[in-house]
């Protein structure tokens, strides 16, 4: 007998063009896959979750994260890009064994899981030996979410950049031994540096072994003063643009630099926190939108900022918002027609355009009949949600982690009445601190972090970007 749950709604945001709004709605999942969207579905024999008062949505993906940085948690929240890399690159990350990578892995996924993200790109470029990344992929796997281990080598060639040292070809083992098949919960990316930080030889080698791996490619590029160095035009000039890749950051790109990635299909994600915080540029929301690409949202560091969706989709409305109607204070318009970014196209990068920058756009992002059963439920019935009088707004401007009281992947219940299923927390939480405990303790001996401590006030040492 197939396995049936239907969910019925105040509001479904199928985000899928055909289907629409539909308030109230119902969705059916069945075996996993989700069977059918619409107002009345009149199914007898499902299990049902009845949530008049609450917003059913596919789960959100965030298409960037380096999760190993979890027990770090907002350490880095008054840093700079400079005290981030001396504090974080130069300092802590030696100092993670394999079992810290695990404890941040598993930490940082289930609480993107707990907010509502059902598929995170873990952008894994801490792993210092194989035994660190079968760790990475042991944390992922633990959470139950759908995730993207994206390899991206560790230490060895993320120092003196720009590098020489060709990407790890342990991704090859780990190809064979995890990924042989697209069709699991965790599935198998590569995390490049690119040509800001390796060299172009180097960067030549590394795309041609991503593409023998045959894993899609996500790169950082445009952040900051390294990314004015025509990273794109450098790329097309070579040949590596492609629609399987995914480009981090993209704030100082040349608008022409925009367009080659929109010419070739690729796809961009957008960490506006982490880059308002540490002067990458502008968020390039809206320059990637009118050179023609819809970009995804992704959290980056959780040394720095919060983990979830909702904190993302604020900072991106925000940014775009304030950058336009400040731009438009200076050409002297005093009062801009309309809002060209909307809450509905933020929740958009959030859920369809992340699955598509993740390579799955066929299995997720949407309510869509046949992609997978990666549904979250928002409990609206609150006093900061009542009256619910627009869905997208609530999403993007109100709604928190507290919010969400459901969540459903693959057609499992992974969260239900506002806890997490069959997850220990406690064990979790106590990883973290025992991590954390031993970093710390690491740092004691370390020269370069020698005064690390708790509780906001330390500074780690300028290193030059
Ligand atoms: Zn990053």
């Amino acid at each position: 007998m197939s396995e049936r749950l239907l969910i019925k709604a105040g509001t479904v945001l199928s985000m899928d063009a055909g289907l629409g709004v539909l308030s109230p709605g119902e969705v059916l999942i069945e075996d996993g896959l989700i069977a059918a969207v619409g107002a009345d579905l009149g199914v007898t024999d499902a299990e049902v979750i009845d949530a008049p008062d609450s917003i059913v949505m596919p789960g959100f993906v965030d298409t960037h994260r380096h999760t190993w940085q979890a027990p770090l948690r907002l350490i880095a929240s008054d840093w700079t890009l400079g005290h981030y890399l001396a504090g974080i690159h130069s300092g802590f990350s030696k100092h993670f064994r394999p079992e810290d990578t695990y404890a941040g892995n598993l930490l940082g996924t289930l609480e993107a899981l707990d907010s509502g993200i059902t598929t995170m790109l873990d952008w894994s470029h801490n792993l210092a030996t194989p035994a660190h990344a079968d760790a990475a992929i042991e944390g992922l796997k633990d959470s139950g979410a759908r995730a993207i281990f994206a390899h991206g080598s560790g230490a060895q060639q993320w120092s003196n950049l720009p590098s020489t040292v060709p990407h790890s070809d342990d991704v090859k083992r780990l190809r064979e031994q995890y990924f042989s098949s697209e069709d699991q919960l965790v599935t198998l990316a590569m995390a490049l540096r690119g040509p800001q930080f390796a060299t172009k030889e180097t960067t030549l080698l590394d795309y041609r072994l991503a593409r023998e791996v045959g894993t899609r490619i996500t790169v950082h590029v445009g952040d900051g003063e390294w990314g004015k160095s025509r990273p794109i035009e450098w790329l097309r000039d070579n040949d590596l643009l492609g629609d399987d890749v995914t480009y981090v950051h993209c704030n100082t790109l040349g608008d022409d630099e925009l367009a080659m990635i929109a010419d070739s299909g690729g796809t961009a994600s957008v960490a506006a926190d982490v880059e308002l915080q540490m002067g990458h540029g502008w968020p390039a929301t809206g320059r990637l939108l009118d050179a023609g690409v819809r970009p995804s949202l992704s959290i980056d560091v959780c040394s720095s900022n919060g983990g979830d969706m909702f904190g993302a989709m604020r900072s991106t409305i925000a940014s775009q918002r304030g950058r336009d109607n400040g731009q438009a204070e200076e050409e002297g318009i005093s009062l801009v027609e309309e809002l060209r970014l909307s809450c509905r196209d933020v929740v958009e990068f959030a859920t369809v355009e992340g699955a598509r920058a993740c390579g799955i756009g066929d299995k997720a992002g949407s309510l869509t009949p046949g992609k997978q059963g990666d549904v979250i439920l928002i409990d609206t019935d609150t006093l900061s949600l009542t009256p619910m009088n627009n869905p997208w707004g609530a999403i993007v401007y109100a709604a928190h982690p507290g919010n969400v009281d459901t969540v459903v992947v693959a057609g499992k219940v992974v969260k239900r009445d506002g806890k997490l299923v069959g997850v220990d927390v406690d064990r979790v939480k106590r990883l973290a601190v025992e991590t954390r405990d031993y970093l710390l303790e690491q740092a004691a001996s370390d020269e370069g972090i020698a005064d690390a401590a708790l509780g906001g006030d330390w500074m780690p040492g300028q290193v030059r970007a």
